[in-house]
C-alpha cells in the first residue's frame, strides 16, 4: 500500500489522515498481509513460516529480534548476495543508523518504494502545519540541512545515513515546489560534502534572504544550535561577504560557491550594517527574531534526548514556538505530530498505520524506581534495566495499546525487517480517531547523547574500563563514576565524574595532568563510531571532560537519591545524572578538571569480509 499525498491539496490530505486513523486497524492488517504475501518466499521469512502468510502464524513463529540477530543477513547483502534473502523488493541501498553494533553503525536495508513512503510522510506535514499557521506560502524556510559521508559496500550498494540518501534522491531534488519546500538554502549548498562550507553558505543565503524567512530549523535541535554557534563565530566575515557582494575564498566547492553568488547579488552595505548591529549586541537573546523578524516558529525536533536543548533554543529564539513535526528513523518513518504547536513536553506523535506494521512490547514501569529515575537517572524518566525485566506480555497491535501505558516499538517493514525491536520506549497519550498517539520517552539503554551519538551504559563502562588502566601509574583506583551531558555551551560535551582513591591509605595527591588528559582521550577512543565521527569530523561534540571529585562524593549522591525516594537496598549508582541538584552535589566537590587534548581517531566505517 503506497499512498500519495498532494501537499497542495490541504483538504484532501486532511481527509487522508482522517481515513488512515479511523481505519487504523484495517490498514495495519492490510499492510501485514501485503508484507507477508510479498516476502513469504524470502530465505528469512520462509525459514520461519514455510510459505504461510497468516497473521497468527507470523506472531507465533517469527521471533522478535534485535539488530545483532539480523546483522548476518544484512552483511550478506552488503557482500553481494541477492536482496531476496530478506526482501522480495530490490534493496537499493543500506541506511546507516546512529545506533551502533560492535562499534560500527547499524545498517538498515531500504528500497525505491520506501523512498516514496518517506516522501508521502514529508508531504503530509504541509497540510498539518498549514492548519495551525497562516501564511506559510508567503515566504521561505531557512532550513540548515546537511549530508554525511557515504561508502560503497563490496556488492556496490551505497551505505549512508537516511537523510543523506533522501537529500540526494530525485524525490528531494526534483520536488514540486509547494508552500513548504521553498528554502533559502540552494540544493547545492545542502549537497556540499564539506560540512563547514555547507553550513557557512547556508547561513549566508539565510541572512541575505532574511526578509523572506517565515520559519527556521534543522532536523534536530543540536544541529540548529550548532548553526547559531557558527553564526557567532563567523558573523563579521558573513557581513563582509554581504557588504562586498562576494563569497570568501575558502568556499572552494564550485557548485556551492556559484549557488551562493547567485543569491548574494550586488554589494549590500545596508544589510551588512544591520546584521552587524544586531550581532554586536552584548546578549544574543532573541537573535532569531531580530535577524529573521517574520519567523513564525522554529522547526527542530526537541523531544527525546533533544529536550536538553529547549532552554537554549528558547533563549535564542525569543520564545518562538518550537515545533517537532515528525518521528522517524533509518528503519522507517513512523509518524507525525498532529498538534504541532503543542508545548515540547506535550508533544505526541501519531503513528501512521500505512508506513509499516507496528507491534508493541508492553513495558511495565517499576513504580518504586520511578522517583529515583526522575531525580537521578540519565536521559530517561525511569530506570531502564528495571523496565526491561518487567516486559511480561506478548507484543500487541497498534490499536490495542492502552492509554497511559509504556511500550517498546517493534517493526515489520516492506524492506526486510520482521518484528524488529527499534529500541524506542513510547507512552500512549491518547488516540486520534482509532490511531494511538505516543510520547517519545527514551531510547532503550541510552545514557548520553549530545548530537546523533547514542552512548549506552555498557559503552560507557567499557570506555571507562579502558581508561582507568592508566590510573595504575598514579597508584590510584577509580572507586565510582557517573556522567552527564554538559550542553551549557555549544557544542556540548560528555562530563565524567570520577571518585579516586590512592592505593593504600594515603591522601589523594596532586593528579598528573598528562595522565588524566590521556584518560579523557582513551575514553573518547573507546566510544563508538558515531561518537568519534561527531567529535572529530562533524565537531558537534566538544572535548570530553573528567571531573575528579573528592572522597565521599558518591555517598553524598546516594544520600540525595535516597532522600528523593530511592530505596537504600536497591540503590545503584546512576551512570548518568540529569537532575540539576544532583549535578550540583557533584560539582561542589570537584577537585580537578581535565579535558581531552586531541580528537579521537576517526575513520570511515567498513563493510564486508
Ligand atoms: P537513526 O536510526 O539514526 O535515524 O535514529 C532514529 C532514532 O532517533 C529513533 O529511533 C529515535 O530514537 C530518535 N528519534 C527520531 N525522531 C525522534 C523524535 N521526533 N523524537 C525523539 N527521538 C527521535
Amino acid at each position: 500500500m503506497l499512498l500519495n499525498c498532494d501537499p497542495n491539496d490541504g483538504e484532501g490530505s486532511m481527509r487522508l489522515i482522517e481515513e488512515l486513523t479511523t481505519n487504523a486497524d484495517q490498514v495495519q492488517q492490510q499492510i501485514l498481509n501485503e508484507i507477508l504475501s510479498q516476502n513469504a518466499e524470502t530465505e528469512y521469512l520462509g525459514g520461519f513460516l514455510n510459505g504461510h502468510t497468516e497473521k497468527e502464524m507470523f506472531k507465533k513463529k517469527v521471533p522478535i529480534v534485535n539488530y545483532d540477530d539480523i546483522k548476518p543477513y544484512i552483511e550478506r547483502i552488503a557482500n553481494g548476495e541477492p536482496s531476496r534473502i530478506i526482501s522480495n523488493q530490490l534493496i537499493t541501498e543500506l541506511l546507516t543508523s546512529s545506533g551502533t553494533s560492535g562499534g560500527q553503525p547499524k545498517m538498515m536495508p531500504t528500497t525505491a518504494e520506501e523512498l516514496d513512503r518517506k516522501t508521502f510522510l514529508y508531504n503530509l506535514l504541509v497540510p498539518v502545519m498549514n492548519r495551525y499557521v497562516d501564511g506559510l506560502d508567503q515566504g521561505k524556510g531557512m532550513y540548515l540541512l546537511f549530508i554525511k559521508p557515504e561508502i560503497n559496500t563490496p556488492s556496490g550498494l551505497t551505505a549512508r545515513p537516511v537523510l543523506t540518501s533522501y537529500y540526494k534522491s530525485s524525490n528531494f531534488r526534483n520536488r514540486p515546489i509547494n508552500t513548504f519546500n521553498v528554502y533559502t538554502s540552494p540544493d547545492d549548498t545542502i549537497l556540499c560534502s564539506d560540512s563547514k562550507q555547507s553550513m557557512y553558505c547556508q547561513l549566508l543565503c539565510g541572512l541575505v534572504q532574511r526578509s523572506e524567512v517565515l520559519r527556521v530549523g534543522a532536523v534536530f535541535a543540536s544541529a540548529f544550535l550548532r548553526a547559531i554557534k557558527v553564526l557567532e563565530d563567523y558573523w563579521t566575515e558573513l557581513c563582509s561577504n554581504i557588504r562586498m557582494g562576494d563569497v570568501s575564498d575558502w568556499i572552494t566547492d564550485s557548485n556551492c560557491r556559484n549557488a551562493v553568488i547567485g543569491i548574494l547579488g550586488q554589494p549590500n552595505p545596508e544589510l551588512a550594517d544591520f546584521i552587524e548591529t544586531q550581532c554586536s549586541e552584548k546578549s544574543w537573546e532573541g537573535i532569531i527574531k531580530k535577524l529573521w523578524p517574520r519567523t513564525k516558529y522554529v522547526d527542530v525536533i526537541v523531544t527525546g534526548s533533544m529536550a536538553q536543548y529547549i532552554p537554549m533554543l528558547e533563549f535564542y529564539s525569543g520564545g518562538l514556538p518550537l515545533v517537532s513535526t515528525m518521528y522517524a528513523s533509518s528503519e522507517c518513518y513512523f509518524g507525525v505530530n498532529l498538534n504541532p504547536l503543542s508545548k515540547p513536553s506535550d508533544v505526541s506523535y501519531t503513528l501512521l498505520p500505512n508506513m509499516a506494521y507496528f507491534e508493541f512490547l508492553p513495558v511495565e514501569k517499576n513504580r518504586g524506581q520511578v522517583h529515583q529515575g526522575v531525580q537521578c537517572n540519565g536521559t530517561s524518566d525511569h530506570s531502564l534495566k528495571e523496565e526491561e525485566e518487567h516486559i511480561k506480555e506478548e507484543a500487541v497491535d497498534l490499536t490495542t495499546v492502552k492509554c497511559g501505558h509504556y511500550y517498546e516499538l517493534v517493526l515489520t517493514t516492506f524492506t526486510g525487517l520482521y518484528r524488529y525491536r527499534v529500541g524506542d520506549i513510547l507512552m500512549v497519550t491518547g488516540f486520534y480517531n482509532n490511531a494511538p498517539q505516543f510520547r517519545f520517552v527514551h531510547r532503550r539503554n541510552v545514557v548520553l547523547s549530545i548530537d546523533t551519538d547514542k552512548t549506552n551504559e555498557d559503552d560507557l563502562l567499557n570506555a571507562v574500563t579502558q581508561a582507568k588502566l592508566l590510573l595504575e601509574s598514579l597508584r590510584c583506583i577509580l572507586t565510582e563514576y557517573t556522567s552527564y551531558p554538559d550542553t551549557s555551551s555549544i557544542p556540548g560535551h560528555y562530563v565524567l565524574f570520577w571518585e579516586l582513591k590512592m592505593r593504600g591509605n594515603g591522601e589523594l595527591s596532586e593528579l598528573n595532568t598528562t595522565v588524566m588528559e590521556e584518560c579523557c582521550n582513551i575514553v573518547e577512543e573507546s566510544l563508538d563510531y558515531v561518537y568519534r565521527r561527531c567529535r572529530s569530523k562533524d565537531k558537534s561534540i566538544g572535548p570530553l571532560e573528567i571531573r575528579v571529585v573528592k572522597h565521599g562524593t558518591f555517598d553524598a549522591l546516594m544520600d540525595f537519591c535516597v532522600s528523593q525516594g530511592s530505596s537504600v537496598n536497591q540503590y545503584k549508582t546512576p551512570r548518568c545524572i540529569k537532575d540539576s541538584e544532583a549535578i550540583e552535589i557533584l560539582n561542589a566537590r570537584v577537585v580537578g578538571r581535565f579535558f581531552s587534548r586531541k580528537a579521537p581517531l576517526w575513520k570511515q566505517y567498513t563493510v564486508g569480509t
